[in-house]
């Protein structure tokens, strides 16, 4: 697998298993970690962001979450979405439960971005193409330095926070 910075991510094993034990690194690193959960810009997307939160326990579905986990999970989400909007990164998110047999599950935070509109039009309907396009036009310097920005923006927020 390539990191959205084009970079080999080579594990062994379940790949959110190995996140959550540091065995690999993104090129932007965490934005948030305690002991249940790991926040990062998407692994493998570069698009502006588009942050996943990883439970650090191998987990397949929302449903095998602990009540402590449900709760911690939506608080990550809410804030992460609130820091976005705050800084003006997107005005609206989809929150997407990504459950696949035998897969580490995770939620998409992911941002309606406006070229994602005027590319494909409903992004909901179209979401591989939009996903197509950013992995072979966004691995940029540019976008990059901002997907480490706004990365680094998440990061000292939550910092900041008193819950987290
Ligand atoms: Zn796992």
């Amino acid at each position: 697998m390539l990191d959205y910075a084009g970079n080999e991510i080579n594990v062994k094993g379940c790949l959110g298993c190995a996140y959550a034990k540091h065995e690999f690194v993104l090129p932007t690193g965490i934005a948030y970690e305690d002991d249940l959960f790991t926040l990062s810009q998407d692994w493998e997307l570069p698009i502006l962001g588009f942050f996943v939160v990883s439970p650090k326990r191998h987990v397949e579905n929302f449903q095998e979450l602990t009540d402590e986990e449900r709760v911690k999970i939506f608080e990550i989400v809410n804030y992460t979405i609130n820091v976005l909007k705050e800084n003006k990164v997107c005005e609206n998110f989809n929150v997407v439960f990504e459950e696949k047999p035998n897969r580490h599950f995770h939620i998409w935070i992911m941002p309606r971005h406006e070229w994602m509109k005027n590319l494909v039009g409903n992004i909901t309907e179209h979401i591989g193409k939009v996903f197509d396009y950013a992995n072979q036009n966004l691995k940029t310097k540019e976008n990059l330095e901002k997907i480490k920005e706004i990365s680094n923006i998440v990061r000292v927020a939550f910092l900041k926070h008193k819950s987290f």
